[in-house]
């Protein structure tokens, strides 16, 4: 999650036109729960805190864009991908997005160093073209003082989430269970220094941004925050109702079905003075029209920290939350349309 700077242009938003479809079929079909409900349940806690000591351990020295330590991140998160027989997606040729260093200058901004955004891939079973993203940045804010920034909250959560979900993915998909859509896994680069590699990517991307389905992005899954201090059975969702009804029913209906967490509307209030809805990756694809939702935990003491370490994660709650967006991202997948575009963005 980005810090807050007010921007005045935050709200002049989309331009493009959008259809006046009528919408779509809301509900959730009444296939079989089964395998969702399985695939859901290798999302376990266990394995979620194992790879998140690693990407935020002090050897991977903050993350800062660009560093070596980012880079050895990286390494890790692909050796997993690799290790689970996921591969990198048809059309590109390898695991990195480059995104240049010039590309992220900005005045009174430190230079920044060449980055990669990184992409794993599972192909759809019938609707190959069509493609679902999901993202988290696996950038943090790097040293300062000598002090690591272990960003285990901010975004190691979202980045570990990720891995499992692509995981229980693709072991549906080699049980006979492959999503319809492709998804696309992507690990952003410079977030924390202005969405630079997701703003890198909606500006060149893989796959055409009218076969772009939707984008799920989770950024800080792993932690409560004071407003839920005595029950941690939450998550924020942000901007999920602002360009589809459908995508807003869908997750709603997923968390009823499988997880049953307190879906927290608060910071989508268009009103709302910390504005997180520009703050992270997915206000790039919503930019371009694509339905998003922002999956968040709020935030805390230990933000842009170095005290947001992976002792302090609730690993049980960051399953759950990424349970969440596993279950719906299996329905976009899945089901038979995409879903319809019937708001304007704002
Ligand atoms: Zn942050």
């Amino acid at each position: 999650m980005k810090l807050f700077m007010r921007k005045t242009s935050a709200v002049a938003l989309l331009s493009a036109l959008f259809l006046a479809c009528s919408p779509g079929k809301s509900q959730i079909k009444d296939y079989n729960k089964a395998p969702v409900e399985k695939y859901m349940q290798t999302i376990s806690a266990k394995d979620l805190k194992k790879h998140l000591y690693i990407v935020a351990a002090d050897s991977m020295q903050g993350r800062n864009t660009g560093t070596e330590g980012q880079k050895k991140a990286g390494k890790y998160l692909i050796s997993q991908y690799v290790a689970n027989g996921i591969s990198f997606p048809k059309g590109a040729d390898g695991w990195y997005q480059k995104v240049p260093s010039e590309y992220m200058s900005r005045a009174f901004s430190p230079k920044l160093g060449d980055s990669e955004n990184i992409w794993a891939f599972i192909e759809g079973t019938e609707k190959p073209d069509e493609v679902l993203v999901i993202s988290a940045h696996y950038d943090h804010v790097g040293m300062k003082n000598g002090e690591v920034y272990n960003g285990a909250d901010d975004d190691g959560s979202g980045t570990v989430a990720l891995m499992e979900i692509a995981q229980a993915f693709m072991q549906a998909k080699k049980e006979g269970y492959g999503p319809k859509r492709s998804i696309l896994f992507l690990h952003v680069t410079g977030e924390e220094h202005g969405l630079h590699g997701s703003r890198y990517y909606s500006e060149h991307p893989l796959f055409p941004i009218a076969n772009t389905i939707a984008d799920l992005n989770i950024d800080m899954i792993g932690r409560r925050d004071e407003a839920h201090k005595d029950n941690g059975n939450y998550v924020y969702v942000i901007g999920s109702d602002r360009l589809s009804t459908d995508l807003h029913n869908i997750n709603e209906a997923a968390n009823i079905r499988y997880t049953k967490l307190n879906l927290d509307y608060t910071f989508n209030e268009r009103s709302d003075p910390n504005q997180f809805y520009f703050r992270s990756d997915h206000y790039n694809f919503a930019k371009k029209g694509i339905p998003i939702i922002f999956y968040f935990n709020g935030v805390h003491a230990d933000y842009h920290k170095a005290t947001d370490t992976p002792d302090k994660i609730e690993y049980d709650l960051l399953s759950k939350r990424a349970q969440l967006a596993f279950a719906t991202a299996w329905e976009l997948a899945n089901r038979e349309n995409r879903p319809v575009v019937d708001k304007d963005g704002k």
